[in-house]
């Protein structure tokens, strides 16, 4: 560990650190000693020659990922512990999610292993590198990610062209197999079939993180009419057919994500069906829609990205909420989601509060919903809560 570079932070900079938030920010570095240099592991310590941590290092606000908060050696063996770990909190939670073969194994920080996601498909992971670092890593993981599995896992593709930072690694693919080579595969959530195509799909391939919110989705779903807005690959609709919904559509603008919703309509339900896939904007759809519904779940992409885009966001959600509470039947039930990290659950809740006040209807919160548990929280790194949603009943 001795030919590592090493970070000293400022004076009063280490607070943080101290209480395990795994983030140093490039602000908080007095000085460094070695060769710096981005997607290494670095040494931290405080101003006293104390050591604090060490992580990757990465060009940007975010300096140094913290990997562990004592001396270590980042090799297989530590992604084998740190994958292992997860591995055995996933035992516990697959064991209440029957017919279930599509789960998260690494989220982030809430997994102690910061800059990196892992999304599991059947026999197939899918990885994604959020730091240089990671991506350095990619053997390591891959191996230890083999050996924490054994032979039930075949394949594992790396897919991380989009989320690392642009400019490192200009000259590498970052999109590629490390192990076996498929590309699409049926997985099932609850019973629901999908198809899942981890090269062409959007993120891992699909949004895991609205498993237990899909399911929810059924409990009100009986003799409903379904709008579901932002629906990708059908999801939300898949579960509403399911559980007795009278008629279901599915709103996006990208038609390949209506396509796919329409084959996965096929594979539960075959060709007699009450479903229609409609490729159009969301706000259009309102502008347009002829039907009104009583079951309308709303889960748009991130509005925030950034702190500072945070207002347009707020606006964002409270005219898509207006649109929803204007069309929705008496007695219906809305479902509303935002998964931009950067606004607060109280945020979300008065953005939405504000469009049921312009459209004068009476709501009640009926349930308030977050991430499931394969995206765990890491109690150190409070950033890591970003999925928020709202079950509504509308008067
Ligand atoms: N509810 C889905 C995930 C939604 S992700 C599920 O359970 O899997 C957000 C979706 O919104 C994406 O599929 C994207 O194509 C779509 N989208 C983005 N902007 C849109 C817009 N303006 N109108 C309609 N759909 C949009």
């Amino acid at each position: 560990m001795s030919d590592r570079a090493k970070i000293v932070l400022k004076s009063g900079k280490d607070q943080s650190i101290m209480r395990f938030h795994p983030w140093i920010f490039s602000g908080a570095i007095k000085k460094s000693y070695g060769n710096l240099l981005e997607g290494n592991v670095v040494d931290v310590y405080d101003n006293k020659d104390n050591f604090l941590g060490c992580g990757h290092y990465q060009i940007g606000s975010i300096a140094v990922r913290v990997l562990s908060f004592t001396p270590r050696t980042i090799n297989e063996d530590f992604y084998r512990e740190r994958l292992a770990t997860a591995h055995d909190v996933r035992q516990i939670l697959l064991a209440n999610m029957p017919e279930t073969d599509v789960y998260r194994l690494v989220h982030g920080e809430g997994d102690n292993l910061p800059g990196l996601i892992i999304d599991i498909y059947g026999d197939t992971a899918v990885v994604q590198m959020h730091s240089v670092g990671m991506f350095t890593d990619k053997e390591h993981i891959s191996n230890a990610l083999q050996n924490v599995y054994g032979e039930s896992l075949k394949h594992i593709y790396c897919k991380s062209n989009a989320t690392l930072p642009k400019k490192a690694l200009e000259n590498e693919t970052k999109d590629m197999f490390l192990l076996g080579d498929k590309e699409h595969g049926v997985v099932q959530e609850y019973g629901i079939k999908y198809h899942i195509n981890w090269l062409e799909g959007q993120k891992t391939g699909f949004f895991v993180d609205q498993r237990e919110n899909r399911r929810l989705v059924g409990l009100y779903a009986k003799n409903r009419t379904v709008a579901n807005v932002f629906g990708y690959t059908g999801g939300f609709s898949l579960f509403a057919m399911k559980h007795g919904a009278k008629k279901v559509h599915t709103i996006d603008s990208s038609a390949k994500a209506i396509d796919l919703t329409a084959e996965n309509v096929e594979l539960n339900f075959g060709k007699e069906h009450n479903h229609q896939g409609i490729a159009a904007d969301a706000f259009d759809f309102f502008a347009n829609a002829t039907d009104t519904y009583d079951l309308i779940i709303l889960d748009p992409p991130a509005f925030a990205k950034h702190h500072n885009v945070l207002s347009n966001a707020l606006q964002g959600y409270k005219r898509i909420n207006q649109r929803a509470f204007e069309n929705i039947g008496k007695n219906g039930i809305l479902l509303t989601f935002s998964c931009s990290q950067a606004v607060s659950p109280m945020n979300f809740r008065k953005s939405v509060f504000a469009a049921a006040a312009n459209a004068k209807r009476k709501v009640r919160i009926l349930h308030q919903l977050t991430q499931p548990a394969d995206h765990p929280v890491n109690i150190f790194h409070p950033e890591g809560e970003y999925l928020k949603g709202l079950v509504l009943h509308v008067e």
